[in-house]
C-alpha cells in the first residue's frame, strides 16, 4: 500500500455481534441486513462470513437486486428479502429465478404481483404503515392486500411487516408504543376465522435491544438488525456498543506523515479554524474527507495515536487531518493512527461531527484499501 490509509474488517467480530442479535431475538429468524454494501462492509464479504451463522434461520436483507443476485451466482442459498421490494414489474421474473422474496409496500405493488404470474412460488412479506409514513400499506388496505394475494398460485406464504421511525430515540420510546397500536389495529381488522396468524418481522436493532415486546408480538417471526451487526449502537448516546457487548468490525487506520512544532497563536488548516493556545507538537495524519473522514468532525473529535486517545485540530481537509500530539512524546512519521473502530467507536465520531455511524460507514470512498481479517 503506498498512502498509509486502509480499513481492516474484523469478519469475526461481524460473527460475535450476530451472536448478540441472536441472543435478544428469542428464536426469531434474523435477517441481516446488510444493504448498501453491507452498510460499507463490502457485501460478499460479509455475506460469506455470516452464512454459517445465519444457518436455517436467517437470511439477508438488501434493497439492491444486482447485488442480490450477485450473492445468488456466488452461490449463498440463504433467503433473501428485498427491502424495496421491486420498481418495476418487468423485474420479477429475475426474482422468481433468483428466489429473491420481496417486500410488497402498496397495493399497486400487490397487484403487480399477483398479475406477473410467475413461475415458481416466492414468499412475499407485506408492509403496513403504521406511522413512519415512507413506505407500506395505508391502514385500511391489509384486507384487499390478502383478498389479492390469495389470488396468486405463485405465493409461498404471506409475512407481515413494519419499521419503526424512533426506537433508537429517548427511553420511553412514544413512537414505538403507538406504532405497535396501530400494528394491532390493522391486524385486527382481518376475518381470522379458521387461518394460522401471520408471522410478524418488526425489529431494526434498536427495537431488537431495547423493545423485547416488539419480539415477542412477532413469536414465531423475523428480525431485521443492521447496525449492531458492525458493532454500532442504534442509541449511543444512552448506551455504548461496548456496553451492548458488541465488538467494532470497521478499523480505519493510518499514520502519521509529518510532525511539527508550532507556537502559541500560529493557526492550522484551512480557514485557521485552530489557533494553537501554547507552544505545541501537531501530527498530519493520511485521512480526510475524500476518504469519507466527516468534514464536519470538529477540534476536539477522538482520535487514537499510537493507542493515546487526542484530538483532531482545525479543519479536515480533502486528504489530511491535524492533531494534537501533547502527552505522545514518542508520536513521529509513522506512527499509526486509529480514526475509529477498536478503540474508539465510530460512534463517538459521528457524535462529534453530528451525524450518524451509518452515514460513516457507507460513506467511506473507493479509494480506501480493504483489508479482510
Ligand atoms: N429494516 C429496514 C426496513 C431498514 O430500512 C433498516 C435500516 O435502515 C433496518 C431494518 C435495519 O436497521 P438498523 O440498521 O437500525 O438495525
Amino acid at each position: 500500500m503506498h498512502r498509509p490509509l486502509h480499513t481492516t474488517i474484523d469478519l469475526a467480530a461481524l460473527r460475535h455481534n450476530l451472536g448478540i442479535a441472536r441472543q435478544h431475538a428469542e428464536g426469531a429468524g434474523i435477517w441481516a441486513v446488510l444493504k448498501a454494501n453491507a452498510y460499507g462492509h463490502g457485501l460478499p464479504r460479509c455475506a460469506e462470513a455470516l452464512a454459517d451463522s445465519l444457518g436455517e434461520t436467517g437470511g439477508y436483507a438488501l434493497i439492491e437486486l444486482e447485488s442480490a443476485i450477485a450473492l445468488r451466482q456466488s452461490g449463498l442459498r440463504q433467503p433473501i428479502l428485498l427491502l424495496e421490494g421491486f420498481y418495476a414489474a418487468d423485474e420479477l421474473p429475475l426474482l422468481a429465478e433468483y428466489r429473491l422474496t420481496p417486500v410488497l409496500h402498496s397495493l399497486e405493488q400487490v397487484q403487480a404481483f399477483v398479475a406477473a404470474r410467475l413461475p415458481a412460488r416466492l414468499p412475499v412479506y407485506l408492509k403496513l404503515n403504521t406511522g413512519m409514513n415512507r413506505l407500506g400499506l395505508n391502514a385500511g388496505e391489509l384486507p384487499q392486500a390478502l383478498r389479492l394475494l390469495e389470488t396468486a398460485p405463485h405465493i409461498d406464504g404471506i409475512t407481515l411487516m413494519t419499521h419503526f421511525s424512533d426506537a433508537d430515540s429517548g427511553p420511553a420510546g412514544p413512537g414505538i408504543v403507538g406504532q405497535m397500536r396501530r400494528l394491532a389495529a390493522q391486524i385486527d381488522q382481518i376475518d381470522r376465522a379458521g387461518q394460522p396468524a401471520w408471522p410478524l418481522c418488526l425489529a431494526n436493532s434498536a427495537a431488537l435491544l431495547r423493545y423485547p415486546e416488539t419480539i415477542r408480538a412477532a413469536q414465531g417471526g423475523w428480525v431485521r438488525p443492521g447496525i449492531m451487526l458492525y458493532g454500532s449502537s442504534p442509541f449511543p448516546e444512552q448506551q455504548t456498543a461496548a456496553e451492548l457487548g458488541l465488538r467494532p468490525v470497521m478499523t480505519l487506520t493510518s499514520e502519521l506523515i509529518a510532525v511539527r512544532d508550532i507556537t502559541a497563536g500560529e493557526r492550522v488548516g484551512y480557514g485557521g479554524a485552530f489557533t494553537a493556545e501554547r507552544d505545541m507538537r501537531i501530527g498530519i495524519v493520511a485521512c480526510g474527507y475524500g476518504d469519507g473522514y466527516p468534514r464536519h468532525a470538529p477540534t476536539g473529535t477522538p482520535v487514537l495515536v499510537d493507542g493515546q486517545r487526542t484530538r483532531l485540530l482545525g479543519r479536515v481537509s480533502m486528504d489530511k487531518i491535524c492533531v494534537d500530539l501533547t502527552g505522545i512524546p514518542q508520536a513521529a512519521i509513522g506512527t499509526p493512527v486509529i480514526l475509529w473502530g477498536e478503540g474508539l467507536s465510530v460512534d463517538e465520531i459521528a457524535m462529534a461531527a453530528g451525524t450518524v455511524s451509518y452515514e460513516l460507514l457507507c460513506a467511506l470512498t473507493t479509494r480506501v484499501p480493504v483489508v479482510e481479517i
